[in-house]
């Protein structure tokens, strides 16, 4: 595919290895390299503090939201980026829970990533009003959507198999019983269709150094449903979400529409990296990079299935259920994975017993999905990965 040919062409992938985690770190974009340079030596440097109006840099987490936006079936000025995803979620959370008082349940899925569930439970704990986090299996969700719940928070593609929510249905039980609905976007967002605004979402979180690539530390970033935005009180309400900041009131007042999911100063120099970055997504249509995720991930279950009977697929088998990445189990998955880095192959790996596999078509070719396939199987027939060295752990698996 040509369209994807030449966007390989844009990121900075060291040779000889094959990357295939890019759902946790996307891989360096050789543009992000000049534009890093360029914001410190043409912009910090000579401009000092007037980079702030000189270079737009105030204007970046709405600029970079509306880009972000694009990807994720969101209108201008309704996503804002800032902050870390788990602060993210933090905010959106407490803006729900605030929005329907009187309901105690905040609802979510034993298949959420944990930080999610953290901030969540930590959160309702320091509210004090006997407010509950209720975990519930992936595939139990929709039942438990009851009238008692105030927010649905859900994260779209499971971080270890891929498994798919139905957004459009989810969102829909849970408008059905008054409750508002939370997307976490992490697994999705540059990774497959999302559409915030066809399915009506109250609130959507993400993070922007996985499938994004804006680098390790990338800010997250929030959206909320226009209609809904001026009901929402911030609960982390600093000053850069205050209406005024340089007015230097005493008084909290919520800025303009998303600008009040604002909190504190912007972390400028990643956040040129990530508009750099995201130039990757120019003209390409997500359909496009789905269609193409889905051939790449068809192909890696086929070649490793045919070549290796010892792992059992742990993501769904219908790609349209599962997002970029394929998971196989593997009883000794972390010592499996190791042997594969060895080789050059970097996928990473999930407690228990889970290897995953991302797939970026913006930079993942065929020919990398057939080496990664036969070494995995060659790794498992000779027992490759059965020494010591691959069995220790590391801090960051
Ligand atoms: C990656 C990920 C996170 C990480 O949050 P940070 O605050 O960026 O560390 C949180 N939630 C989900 C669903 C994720 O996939």
């Amino acid at each position: 595919m040509s369209t994807f040919q030449s966007r390989r062409d844009q990121f900075d992938l060291p040779e000889g290895i094959t990357y295939l985690d890019g759902n946790s770190l996307g891989p360096l974009p050789k543009a992000a390299v000049e534009r890093a340079r360029q914001t410190m030596a043409d912009e910090w440097g000579p401009m000092l503090i007037t980079g702030w109006n000189k270079a737009k840099w105030m204007e970046m987490p709405g600029s970079l939201g509306d880009r972000i936006g694009k990807l994720i079936g969101a209108p201008a000025g309704s996503t804002m980026v800032g902050d870390t995803l788990s602060i993210k979620v933090y905010q959106a959370v407490a803006s729900a829970v605030e929005m329907r008082p009187g309901r105690k349940i905040v609802l979510s899925d034993n298949g959420n990533f944990p930080s999610d569930l953290y901030i969540a439970d930590g959160l309702l704990k320091s509210l004090g009003q006997g407010h509950e986090l209720k975990v519930v299996d992936p595939e139990a969700v929709v039942d438990h959507i009851t009238e008692d719940v105030a927010a649905v928070m859900l994260t779209h593609v499971d971080y270890r198999t891929g498994r798919v929510h139905d957004m459009k249905a989810i969102t829909d039980k849970a408008h059905a019983v008054g409750a508002l609905m939370i997307w976490d976007l992490a697994h999705s967002a540059g990774a497959l269709p999302v559409d915030l605004t066809g399915c009506n979402a109250d609130i959507a979180v993400g993070c922007t150094y996985k499938y994004l690539n804006g680098g390790p530390g990338a800010p997250g970033f929030i959206y909320v449903r226009p209609e809904l935005i001026d009901q929402v009180r911030p609960a982390l309400s600093g000053w850069l979400g205050h209406q005024a900041p340089f007015a230097f009131d005493l008084d909290y007042r919520p800025g303009d529409g998303i600008s009040r999911m604002r909190v504190g100063t912007p972390p400028v120099i990643q956040m040129a990296v990530l508009d750099a970055a995201l130039d990757a997504f120019d003209g390409v249509e997500m359909n496009e990079i789905r269609a193409r995720s889905i051939e790449l991930s068809e192909q890696f279950i086929s070649e490793v299935e045919a070549g290796c009977k010892d792992v059992e697929l742990a993501s769904p088998r219908d790609p349209n259920l599962r997002g970029s990445q394929v998971s196989f189990r593997f009883h000794e998955g972390y010592a499996g994975m190791q042997a594969l880095i060895a080789r050059g192959i970097i996928g990473d790996f999930r407690a228990p017993d889970i290897m995953r596999f991302g797939f970026c078509p913006l930079y993942n070719t065929s020919d990398e999905v057939s080496h990664a396939a036969s070494a995995l199987c060659e790794i498992i027939a000779t027992g490759e990965w059965d020494k010591p060295e691959f069995k220790a752990r590391k801090a960051v698996t």
